[in-house]
């Protein structure tokens, strides 16, 4: 049974599709004025570990992640590079599909833009003033927050507390300081599109109700997104939805925790980021699926070059037995034994199935490398069943689920200092032997071995493996 806390209910609950085998998930995507940072890249990865969790499963997964490409940030980044907002809008939106595929996510089945669902906002947007929900003030369209009775529900937030923390925020305009934008009147040099309440342009979160909508329909099984969205972008949310459409919006709420630095939220307003692009370049995405996949995906998590480090060498101890299972099994001349990975499997799974328990199902995995490591050492030259078993395993679970193996690249090929330090020992050896120093070339072949490398000389070059 697969159980999934829900930020609605506040409770672990069974997970029950409204159509039989089938999910519908929708996750907030990004702003698009500037690159996407490793705190983001956190929500984008643990969204995409359960989406490929689903499909493991055998369900039939529809997945749309908007991209929000009219906003004030993409206004103001427009102003400081002296372009147009829609090209501002067009080059992080290219930037934010290279990262997601650095990062080893796979592309949503849909990724709509706000820009292109005018017609459907604006179409929500009516349905609100019609029956009575929102209030148009001389262009500007408000969402009436005291007619939606359950306002509040999601975040758990009581409507008098709100009242009292919203009075800061008074607008002239607003009837209630808990009021919020569907429809904003263009102010000059903005851009705009032709509504009934005249050129403007939407609010962000209408922008989600609308979307969620149109390619999942008016309920839908799944919406995810970081805890700061839960108030006040998921509440605005279904105060619209449900509003317009008189129907539940959503079964499951789930909620990413934050990633930090120091115990503070990682964000582009507190300037303590790094972006996703220069996390990559320094750590392979399966590290950093490693690292986040350590950590259940609702808590709070420290990032830390430190804590990065100590993922790799997690890491490459799977890649080594990965890569060493692809490279071997050529050689493999019986049938063999049987080799059982069901006791594996069916841990990994109720990892999986206990509200996407990664940090468990990561331990599963290392569980699993020792257990195949050890056969190797009690089984010189295993049988066929051995490798496939074995490669089924990692490659259903670690490869397309958590995405923790890179099924092509090698361990060696990645630049660590430690691999670009056996390289120049190796340089070092060819080079004692070139000179017939023979001791030398022995002592640095015998000292790898005992820190686990083995040296192979083909002909015109010296490989190592690790053991
Ligand atoms: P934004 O582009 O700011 O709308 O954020 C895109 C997604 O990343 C949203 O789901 C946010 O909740 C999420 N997010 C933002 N900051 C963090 C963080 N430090 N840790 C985890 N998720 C975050
Ligand atoms: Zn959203």
């Amino acid at each position: 049974m697969l159980t999934i806390y829900n930020t609605l209910t506040r409770k672990k609950e069974e997970f029950k599709p409204i159509r039989e085998g089938r999910v519908s998930m929708y996750v907030c995507g990004p702003t698009v004025y500037n690159y996407f940072h490793i705190g983001n890249g956190r929500s984008f990865i643990m969204a995409d570990i359960i989406r490929r969790y689903f499909i493991y499963k055998g369900y039939d997964v529809k997945y749309v992640m908007n991209i929000t490409d009219v906003d004030d940030r993409i206004i103001n980044q427009a102003i400081a590079e002296k372009i147009d907002s829609s090209q501002v809008a067009a080059e992080y939106t290219e930037a934010f599909f290279e990262d997601l595929k650095k990062l080893g996510v796979m592309d949503a089945d849909v990724h709509p833009k706000a820009t292109e669902h005018m017609q459907e906002i604006i179409d929500i947007i009516k349905k609100l003033v019609k029956n009575g929900y929102a209030y148009n003030v001389s262009g500007n369209v408000f969402y009436d927050v005291a007619k939606f009775s359950s306002y509040g529900k999601l975040s758990g937030k009581k409507l008098d507390e709100l009242e009292a923390g919203a009075r800061v925020d008074v607008n002239e305009e607003k009837k209630d300081p808990l009021d919020f934008a569907l429809w904003k009147k263009a102010k000059e040099g903005e851009p705009f599109w032709e509504s009934p309440w005249g050129k403007g342009r939407p609010g962000w979160h209408i922008e989600c109700s609308a979307m969620s909508c149109k390619h999942l329909g008016e309920t839908f099984d799944i919406h995810a997104g970081g805890n700061d969205l839960i108030f006040p972008h998921h509440e605005n949310e279904i105060a619209q939805s449900e509003a317009a459409t008189q129907k539940k919006f959503v079964n499951y709420w789930l909620h990413f925790g934050f990633l930090n630095i120091n115990n503070e939220k990682m964000s582009k307003s507190l300037g303590n980021f790094f972006t996703a692009r220069d996390v990559v370049k320094h750590f392979p995405a399966e590290v950093i699926r490693l690292f986040f996949s350590q950590t259940h995906y609702a808590g709070p998590l420290n990032f830390s070059t430190e804590l990065l480090e100590s993922a790799r060498k997690g890491q490459e101890k799977i890649q080594n037995l990965y890569d060493r299972l692809k490279s071997e099994i050529a050689a493999a001349a019986v049938p063999g034994e049987d080799f059982e990975t069901d006791d594996y499997k069916k841990r990994f799974d109720e990892a999986m199935d206990d509200d996407f328990n990664t940090p468990q199902a990561a331990a599963v995995i290392f569980d699993f490398v020792k257990y195949a490591n050890s056969y190797f050492a009690s089984h010189p030259s295993p049988g066929n069943k051995f490798f496939e078993a074995s490669l089924d395993f990692l490659n259903s679970t670690a490869v397309n689920v958590l995405g923790v193996i890179n099924p092509e690249i090698k361990t060696m090929e990645y630049p660590t200092i430690e691999n670009e330090l056996i390289e120049l020992l190796i340089q070092v050896r060819l080079d004692a032997r070139k000179e017939k120093n023979f001791a030398m070339s022995d002592k640095i072949r015998d000292g790898l071995k005992e820190l686990g490398i083995i040296l192979q000389d083909s002909k015109d070059k010296t490989t190592y493996k690790r053991i």
